[in-house]
């Protein structure tokens, strides 16, 4: 179908190499792509993981500046699902995840407050929306905020930051 534009948040077929691990483990099991989108993707893979915990995964072929999962160094994401696969041979799992934080950091994630730019302390993160974080003072800035147009319109600004 000519002058179809694929519409944003679409799933993508997209293989690419994976490691990944239970959040706060360095156990990193490999695995590989099969669908993404902009807020997760799943992956085949020979370890299960548990629904509802988090993991990290590292892309393997970072390639900046694309639309595919090798976009970031890292994704911390929580567990959606884990399948059995139906075949004998590895890979025995399919994990689905939705993604948490994207990086392009492969140390640790890079949280930047939404508002101010600042690199934020791990502990000090406050997520308010998918991907808008602020830091402590920030945070207690938008707080204190009264409910109305003025807080509505940072939240537009913050997501339009992001997005
Ligand atoms: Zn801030």
């Amino acid at each position: 179908m000519s002058g179809y534009i694929k519409r944003l948040g679409e799933r993508n077929c997209y293989e690419t190499p994976i490691i990944w691990a239970d959040f706060n483990t360095e156990n990193y099991c490999r695995g590989k792509t099969c669908n993404c989108s902009q807020n997760g993707m799943c992956f085949e893979t020979d370890n299960a993981a548990n629904t509802d915990t988090n993991i990290r995964i590292k892309t393997l072929n970072y390639v900046p500046n694309t639309h595919g999962p090798e976009a970031f160094r890292l994704y911390e994401a929580k567990v959606k699902w884990c399948q059995d696969l139906p075949v004998k041979d590895a890979p025995r799992y399919g994990i689905g995840v939705q993604y948490l934080v994207k990086s392009q950091n492969i140390e640790g994630p890079d949280y930047q407050c939404s508002l101010c730019g600042d690199i934020i302390a791990y502990g000090e993160i406050q997520r308010i929306e998918e991907f808008v974080y602020l830091c402590g003072p920030c945070f207690k800035h938008y707080q204190s905020l009264p409910d109305g147009v003025l807080k509505k319109n940072v939240m537009d600004f913050l997501i339009g930051n992001v997005i």
